[in-house]
């Protein structure tokens, strides 16, 4: 283990995108992972122009682009008379004023690029079968204790352990997450199972009142990412649990038989019940910081929750690297964080009532709005997003 690492508690998207950013700065890390192996489950993942200032920034560049799929157009469609409200063009103009695409990926080609980053770099030390289970610090070191492992100390400890963090159960204690009563189901299909008049390369969002459908392409277009969500008011919270065709169907017969027939041709459905928390205003003890998920957690409404794990670890990584003091540097990391992260999660709530849920009257609200909107209207709407990346808000 190199000497006085920064010791990251987490092998997600947000912990590894953090060993790697602080590699870039010449900054040694140790990586403690509960799972026997590092991966990622689920499918597709959104990734804005934000998220590809990082990848440069973290030294994954390349190898993240490799396996994107750019898509032509975020594409709204109302469920249940099956016609178009808006798109919004993600062609040269969109890389113009954001200065970078919009792109699809599948979580595993971006965990691998992450992942053999860290691999290769002798400044990082990745452990698998390394549950965390809480910390102590003094003046000048941070030690997290392990379950069945010795404790490792270090300069600092991010928490990066995702929604049920350990370390934010010590640091904020509050407890367990918000459960939003979604209910969303996953599903992967070879592309000649989509239907063929909505093969779209785009990411196509259906919005009806207490459900949504998204698809968009991966894999080079050769599978569609299929996410059917449906707000069930459920109270116990799920993740993962393989669930029947005939279950995902239940409750969409009041959309149009052009978006029914999506979910008809998906398979192997999965189930998880979303989960967010309150933003919160203090993400920082001393030397112990949390990062991604473990800090922020939000609904997916947005396709921002990597992107920001990405963006915290850009900025923690520019912090280590512009302040000698190590918890001068976690303060600033926090303060440039919050506002931004915070807002997300906020939005995130919003823009699935209001935009991906409502009925009736609010459903024409929305779709009077948003079908007047010029592609420059809604660059304008996105800037604050997609214009930043972790380090300038
Ligand atoms: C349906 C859905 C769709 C989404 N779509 C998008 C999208 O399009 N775009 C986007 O940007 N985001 C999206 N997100 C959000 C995104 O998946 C998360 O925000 C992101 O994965 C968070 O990464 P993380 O590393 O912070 O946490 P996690 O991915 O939760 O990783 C935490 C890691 O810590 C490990 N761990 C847990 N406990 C411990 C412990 N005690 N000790 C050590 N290790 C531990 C876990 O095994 C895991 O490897 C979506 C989420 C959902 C649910």
């Amino acid at each position: 283990m190199p000497d006085n690492p920064v010791i990251i508690a987490g092998g997600g998207i947000g912990g590894l995108a953090a060993a790697c950013g602080l590699a870039q700065k010449g900054i040694a890390s140790v990586v403690l992972e509960q799972a026997a192996t590092l991966g990622e489950i689920g499918a597709g993942i959104q990734i804005g122009p934000n998220a590809f200032h990082c990848f440069d920034y973290l030294g994954i560049g390349a190898q993240a682009r490799a396996g994107a799929v750019y898509i032509d157009a975020l594409r709204l469609m109302d469920a249940q008379t099956g016609r178009d409200i808006t798109s919004i063009p993600l062609d040269d103009a969109f890389r113009a004023r954001f200065k970078n695409p919009y792109a699809v990926v599948h979580r595993a080609d971006l965990h691998r690029a992450l992942l053999s980053y860290c691999e290769n770099s002798v400044l990082i030390d990745l452990r698998t079968n390394h549950a965390v289970t809480g910390y102590s610090q003094d003046e000048k070191t941070a030690t997290v204790q392990i379950r069945g492992h010795d404790d490792i100390t270090g300069r600092v400890v991010i928490g990066a352990e995702g929604l049920r963090s350990p370390i934010r159960g010590q640091m904020i204690g509050d407890g367990e997450p918000r459960i939003s009563g979604h209910t969303t189901y996953r599903s992967v299909i070879p592309t000649e199972q989509m239907p063929q008049d909505l093969r779209w390369n785009a990411a196509t969002l259906w919005a009806g009142p207490k459900c949504h459908i998204v698809h968009y392409p991966l894999k080079g277009g050769k599978v569609y990412n299929l996410v059917v969500t449906y707000h069930r008011d459920m109270k116990e919270a799920v993740s993962g649990r393989p669930v029947s065709r005939d279950e995902v169907m239940q409750g969409f017969e009041h959309i149009a038989p052009v978006a029914q027939q999506i979910i008809r041709h998906g398979s192997d459905w999965k189930m998880w019940v979303l989960c967010d928390r309150d933003p919160i205003s203090n993400w920082v003890d001393g030397r112990v910081a949390l990062l991604g998920d473990s800090a922020h957690p939000m609904l997916q409404y947005f396709a921002q929750g990597a992107c920001m794990a990405m963006e915290d670890a850009v900025c923690l990584s520019h912090c280590f690297s512009h302040f000698d003091s190590d918890t001068t540097a976690l303060q600033e990391y926090q303060r440039m964080r919050l506002v931004r992260t915070a807002r997300v999660q906020m939005n995130s709530r919003l823009i699935g009532e209001y935009i991906y849920h409502p009925a009736d009257a609010q459903a024409a609200v929305r779709n009077h709005v948003m079908s007047g909107m010029t592609p420059e209207q809604w660059y304008d709407q996105l800037a604050w997003l997609y214009g930043s990346n972790g380090i300038e808000n």
